[in-house]
């Protein structure tokens, strides 16, 4: 069995070689005129990293809620290992929610000690292992600093220690890089690789396409409540059919010569670089030597897969950066009528 990749579908198969240790089945939630999930079905391989991916409102914050057990689903479940989630410990799950939460005037390591204490940790290993990622965090001083001094970035490394510190089979993460400046989103990558490695199962959901290019074996793009695409990352991209080229031009970005060369066109244009789409039937090479012909300097010249933003764009209809933007201006948070 494959999954099915075309726009609306839902899953038909997993397609994975892991074997799949958390399966959501048919999830159905309103909350009162709202459906904010309906029907939604995917499944994660066992030790993967995955990506959970959707517009605003899309309904991932309520699929990890209904997972961890905080909220309801009015049908369909959640099986984790052969296990409804509703029959599972909490500490099954580590859970990084989107609004953070720590005690603005305790001490961080105190409330380290007592987030894991409610998973049933002991308290000297609890400080143990909390001042071990601290470490590994490269913030080993603000255990004794109160979560009110620390800076948003910080306070959320606080609080990815406080979802792990338990020693989680399965990780989920609500937009866990949010905030975070370039350093951080790399220390927490490596933390990411190293809780994957250990053979946790890592669950995140991102608007960051290329963290999730870099980082997600597989993939789940939810629309309006659905799962529209899922599956293994490469797959999907082979899937599509789409070939691509990035190029770059010593001093012309506008590419003008371009337009002479059928089957060829800017998909997503740049000053230093360009992505070009090739229709069917056109060859690579074909495109570079009308470059050259057309006295072109090219300086890059790259055949790439299409882009998970690309993707993105086909199934949901518009890219991530307008979606956020509407969202701040208080604009319509559901997907545009024209997704594909
Ligand atoms: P974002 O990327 O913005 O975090 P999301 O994909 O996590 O979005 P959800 O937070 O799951 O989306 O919301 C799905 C839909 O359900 C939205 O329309 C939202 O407004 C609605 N919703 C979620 N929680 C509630 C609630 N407690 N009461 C009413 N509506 C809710």
């Amino acid at each position: 069995m494959r999954w099915d990749h075309r726009p609306g579908a839902i899953r038909v198969g997993p397609g994975y070689s892991r074997p799949v240790s958390l399966i959501i089945e048919d999830l159905h939630k309103r909350f009162g005129n709202v459906v904010a999930l309906d029907g939604l079905t995917f499944e994660v391989p066992t030790g993967q990293i995955f990506g959970f991916l959707g517009a605003n409102g899309a309904g991932k914050t309520t699929t990890m809620r209904i997972a961890i057990g905080v909220l309801a689903a009015d049908r369909g479940q959640v099986v984790w290992n052969g296990t409804d989630t509703r029959e599972l410990p909490r500490n099954t799950w580590g859970y990084l929610p989107e609004e953070r939460g720590l005690y603005p005037r305790m001490v961080v390591i105190d409330q380290l000690v007592f987030f894991a204490g409610l998973h049933g940790v002991p308290q000297d290993l609890a400080r143990r292992d909390a001042m071990g990622w601290l470490h590994r965090l490269r913030v080993p001083e603000l255990a004794e600093r109160r979560a009110e001094e620390l800076s948003k970035g910080n306070q959320q490394k606080i609080q990815l220690i406080s979802a792990i510190l338990h020693g989680p089979p399965v990780l989920l993460m609500d937009e866990p890089f949010t905030g975070l400046d370039p350093v951080n989103v790399a220390m927490l990558r490596e933390a990411f690789l190293e809780l994957r490695d250990e053979g946790r199962t890592l669950i995140f959901s991102t608007h960051q396409m290329e963290t999730v290019e870099a980082m997600c074996e597989s993939v789940a793009i939810v629309d309006r409540g659905r799962v529209v695409v899922g599956g293994p990352l490469r797959e999907i991209k082979r899937a599509t059919g789409r070939r691509m080229v990035h190029l770059s031009v010593d001093g012309d970005h506008r590419l003008a010569w371009l337009a002479g060369v059928p089957g060829a066109r800017i998909v997503r244009p740049g000053i230093d670089r360009s992505e070009i789409e090739l229709d069917e039937g056109m060859e690579p090479e074909a495109l570079l030597a009308a470059a050259v012909a057309a006295g072109a300097q090219v300086t890059h010249f790259e055949v790439a897969d299409v882009s998970l933003e690309q993707i993105f764009i086909d199934h949901v209809g518009r890219p991530l950066d307008e979606d956020l933007h509407l969202a701040e201006a208080g604009g319509p948070v559901a997907p545009g009528e024209d997704a594909a």
